[in-house]
């Protein structure tokens, strides 16, 4: 059974309720908008009232212990609180494709693919949706969710959000973009980037801990960190390794990311236009075998 179902159905009502007032000058994520999204305003994020996704489908390329035997119940969330050039989904998170959906239909959609057998309901870029993702779980809560939910997230997140999911989310897997802010603010828009993350990341690992699997090889409980590698090392490896090793656990999971491809906008910027090389990656895995890290690492 997932955290959520042993909290009282009162907590989690007032949770939702919380989160959904904090719309009226919304302070959801870091960048506090203050945008009034009960009446239709948007803020940074491009996203209102109502939730809008993008797709739900079992998804058997996310992390081995996410996506067992049946897959990790996957929901794409539409639009994001960071502008990366380079993202492989800017159809989703910068131009809006998806479709509005009520808490009830968001629920349902929870429960279809915990029918489908998924392992987990793995939500894609929650942020700017937390409020409309809790207000969705007292339902599915009440229709018979059990699985554990995922919060996939850019790492760009508020503390204070982080807390009201305490005791709700079992598995956080936020991505450690940057070591650097000069690259984040470059390439993402977020010039605070690495305070914002590391807070967040604290913050997910002293709710949940170091990942735990169950015998089977499924993720029950914990904390998985992503790491794309950029060329020319722009990702900041060595200090996001750094970080997560010193400051958070050795026992960190750390999904090193081979999968850099430019798109987007990322062919306006000469350093951003090429794949990754293969002594590039080997690097990256390498500084954070010698920061102490080795769960998940691949190679
Ligand atoms: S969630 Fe969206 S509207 Fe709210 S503060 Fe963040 S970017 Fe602004």
């Amino acid at each position: 059974m997932a955290s959520y179902n042993d909290m009282p159905p009162e907590t989690l009502l007032e949770r939702a309720q919380l989160a959904l007032s904090r719309l009226e000058s919304c302070d959801i994520c870091p960048r506090s908008c203050g945008a009034n999204r009960l009446e239709g305003e948007f803020g940074y994020c491009r996203s209102g009232r109502i939730a809008k996704v993008s797709s739900f489908t079992p998804h058997f390329g996310e992390e081995t212990p996410l996506v067992g035997a049946h897959g990790s119940g996957t929901i794409f969330m539409t639009g994001c609180n960071l502008a990366c050039v380079f993202c492989q989904n800017y159809d989703i998170s910068q131009l809006g494709e998806g479709r509005e959906v009520s808490a009830k239909k968001l629920a349902e959609m929870m429960i279809c693919l915990q029918k489908g057998g998924c392992h987990n309901i793995n939500f894609v870029t929650p942020t700017h949706f937390v409020p409309q993702i809790l207000e969705a779980l007292v339902e599915a809560r009440n229709m018979g969710l059990s699985v554990p939910l995922v919060y996939n997230s850019g790492g760009y997140d508020s503390v204070e959000t982080l807390q009201l999911l305490d005791g709700i989310f079992d598995i956080y897997m936020p991505d450690a973009k940057y070591g650097t802010d000069s690259a984040a603010k470059k390439y993402s828009d977020a010039p605070d980037y690495t305070k914002i993350m590391t807070a967040a990341i604290l913050e997910m690992h002293r709710q949940v801990g170091p990942l735990e699997i169950d015998e089977e090889g499924v993720a029950v409980r914990g904390l998985l960190v992503r790491h794309l590698v950029l060329p020319e090392n722009l990702a900041g490896t060595a200090e996001v390794v750094r970080f997560l090793a010193e400051e958070v656990s050795p026992e960190t999971y750390l999904n090193v990311m081979a999968q850099y491809h430019p798109c987007h906008k990322a062919y306006n910027y000469p350093e951003l236009s090429r794949p990754i090389t293969l002594q590039e990656y080997a690097d990256a895995v390498n500084l954070a075998r010698a920061a102490g890290l080795g769960r998940g690492l691949g190679i």
